[in-house]
């Protein structure tokens, strides 16, 4: 058997692990475009912080693919997919054969057209130490845009570095898109506590009236790029479409991780999960699926974050326009707000700021199916 697998970061290598486990002798073959071994993308921002150092954030050695005798082809970018004759082209040209295919491409960002040599993002190692040289170089002020969770990494390295710190989105408050006013209020006023100048409303990077002595970090989310999977007869959506068990609609071909739009079985509704564990936990069940199984994926997906003291965390499905309703826990004054997504009377997810305290409750209550009124917080 030969197994291919696109993208080596934790869902794609991840998955080359499980299939060596399960199959000694199989053949796997594994593409990442960029030359790193695996490494950690949640500890970037504590990279960049100086908390940690640079040798902790590898998960995996060089010798790591080799004692494996997985066959990693570093700094090659797949290119084009052939599902009738069972072939990748790559970026030197070759043909690579496969007979069941993994894509765990995860979420090419979204850039801008206000390019410059201050403009940073916050994807990978080379953009991390890009940030960290322009920040030790920087006379300015550190100007992130964006309103969810890459922008708000980079808020919380510039307020840790002690820079004047701009958040600018275009939202009427950050994480508009998942908070609620009441949840937004309260990110507003603890921003400004500490120091932040918030700008909502910037529709534009140019609003912000950067100045040269500044650096503009960007974190406005995700376009990965279908059009090669849909040449191929991949069926796509935000994301590649998979069912429960992770395969495409073409037989033999998976998806996993970031760039997989999954049936998800906790929340009864196609989902994208854009979280570690989830990728981590999506490339162990596809190459169980890849290797015979017939595994539906089940987890309850969370992103957590600390936005310069204030805990942020969004649990399950928290699409404010799938939900029926939502119902708000706690106020700004209480000094934290939690707001549960409800669909079909059941919990599906929740946004928690400043009340870690109900993670355990409701990420229990949404995998239970439980109806939200039964859902007891304090
Ligand atoms: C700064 C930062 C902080 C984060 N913090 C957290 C956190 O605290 N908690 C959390 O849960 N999540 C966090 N995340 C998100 C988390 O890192 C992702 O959800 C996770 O990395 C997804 O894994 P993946 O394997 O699906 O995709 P990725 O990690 O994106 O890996 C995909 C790989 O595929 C490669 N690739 C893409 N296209 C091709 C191609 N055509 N050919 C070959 N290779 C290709 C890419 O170069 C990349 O190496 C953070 C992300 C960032 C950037």
């Amino acid at each position: 058997m030969r197994y291919l697998i696109i993208g080596s970061g934790i869902a794609g290598t991840t998955a080359a692990e499980e299939l060596r486990k399960l199959d000694a002798t199989a053949e796997i073959v594994l593409i990442g475009e960029e030359h790193e071994p695996l490494y950690s993308r949640v500890l970037l921002p504590h990279y960049a912080k100086g908390i940690v150092a640079l040798e902790k954030i590898f998960l995996k050695k060089e010798t790591w693919y080799l004692d494996k005798n997985i066959e990693w082809l570093r700094g090659v970018r797949c290119e084009e997919i052939d599902t009738t004759n069972r072939h990748v082209v790559v970026s030197d040209g070759r043909e690579i054969p496969f007979d069941k295919l993994l894509i765990t491409t995860g979420a090419e960002i979204h850039t801008l057209p206000h390019e410059g040599e201050n403009v940073c993002y916050f994807q990978t190692l080379g953009d991390t130490e890009h940030l960290i040289a322009k920040i030790a170089s920087c006379s300015g002020r550190g100007i992130a845009y964006g309103g969810s969770f890459i922008a708000s990494e980079l808020i919380d390295l510039f307020v840790h570095r002690g820079m004047r710190t701009v958040a600018a989105f275009r939202g009427p408050w950050m994480f508009s898109r998942i908070l609620d006013a009441e949840s937004g209020a309260l990110v507003t006023a603890h921003l400004k506590r500490v120091g932040v100048d918030v700008r909502p409303g910037s529709e534009t990077l140019e609003s912000v009236g950067a100045t040269a002595e500044d650096i503009v970090a960007v974190g406005v989310g995700i376009a990965p790029e279908l059009g090669w999977f849909r040449d191929a007869g991949i069926a796509t959506g935000r994301g590649v479409l998979a069912n429960a068990r992770l395969e495409t609609n073409v037989a033999g071909v998976y998806a996993a991780g970031d760039i997989a739009e999954f049936d998800d079985v906790v929340v009864g509704r196609r989902v994208m999960a854009g979280n570690w564990p989830s990728a981590q936990m999506q490339g162990r069940v596809a190459a169980r699926n890849m290797a015979g199984g017939a595994e539906e994926f089940r987890n309850v997906s969370a992103y957590a974050t600390n936005l310069a003291g204030l805990d942020i965390i969004a649990i399950g499905d928290t699409d404010r326009v799938a939900a029926d309703s939502t119902v708000i826990v706690g106020s700004v004054v209480a000094g934290g707000v939690t707001q549960l997504f409800v669909r079909s009377g059941k919990l599906v997810g929740a946004t928690l700021v400043g009340r870690n305290r109900d993670r355990k409750a409701v990420t229990d209550a949404i995998n239970a199916g439980l109806a939200v009124d039964d859902v007891k917080l304090q």
